[in-house]
């Protein structure tokens, strides 16, 4: 690994209250890298998460995207510079069909001069069928996005932040609320995404069925990153044993 992290937060503190929800973790993300951040309920994930975003302000700490200091950046301009956050729920419109769907999702940020209206919207429908594709769900392209079971949406979500250019996506606990299969076809989807050259994180309560499809995990226990490295190894550590069965 050759090249800088696209995504560092360094030695983040959060506090809410006297409660140290965050207590100097550190965490990279790469591109081309699906990164896992692991660990019980309660360890500071989705604080992490919520402060990369910048929807939290740390109390210390730095993050930096592409060598930039963004600590103190608004989460809308984090955004705009490519950092992309998917929801538990992704909010679609339901009687458009999917591939509108995620064109939407572009419109919401760019919208193409008249004259220039057919083109743009034909390279968009390619792009959006290009990344309906790459996470598996283009055979229902024309579907009405209301037809989507819980995983399919989700996996609409990602297409849709491919579209917008995302270089690093962020997931709150992609594989909650679906049953194996499902998490299964979207982790691979998200190795997949990944893959193309996106920076990918994940947050998950647990690491066994990810465990497959990331490339790095980060392990974190009261605020703090306790154990870091291959998913494998991470996984048989002792450390990360003691405590999930200490929970
Ligand atoms: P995880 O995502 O790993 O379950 P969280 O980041 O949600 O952990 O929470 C870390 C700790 O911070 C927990 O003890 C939680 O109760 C606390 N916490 C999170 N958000 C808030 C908040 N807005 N106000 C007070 N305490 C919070």
């Amino acid at each position: 690994m050759k090249s800088g992290p696209l995504l560092k937060a360094e030695r983040i503190v959060k506090s809410f209250g006297g409660l140290r929800a965050l207590d100097g973790a550190t965490v990279e993300v790469r591109a081309g890298f699906f990164t896992l951040v692991a660990g019980p309920n309660g360890s500071g994930k989705t604080t992490l998460i919520n402060v990369i975003t910048g929807v939290l302000r740390q109390d210390g700490g730095r993050i930096f995207y592409k060598g930039r200091d963004i600590s103190h950046t608004a989460p809308f301009e984090r955004r705009r510079l490519g950092i992309v956050r998917t929801f538990q729920t992704p909010r679609v419109a339901q009687r458009l069909s999917v591939l509108d769907n995620v064109i939407m999702g572009v419109l919401q940020r760019e919208t193409p001069k008249w004259w220039g209206w057919r083109e743009a919207e034909r390279k968009l429908a390619d792009k959006a069928y290009e990344a309906l594709k790459l996470v598996n769900l283009a055979h229902m392209w024309d579907r009405p996005a209301g037809e989507l079971s819980g995983g399919q949406l989700k996996l609409l979500e990602l297409a849709r932040a491919l579209v917008a250019e995302a270089e690093v996506i962020l997931l709150d606990e992609p594989g909650a609320g679906l049953n194996p299969a499902l998490a299964r076809e979207l982790f691979a989807a998200l190795r997949a995404v990944a893959q193309r050259g996106v920076g990918v994180m994940a947050v998950e309560h647990r690491l066994d069925i990810a465990l497959d499809y990331v490339d790095y995990a980060y392990f974190m226990h009261e605020g703090k990153v306790v154990v870091e490295g291959a998913p494998s190894e991470v996984f048989r550590h002792p450390l990360v044993a003691e405590v999930y069965l200490g929970q």
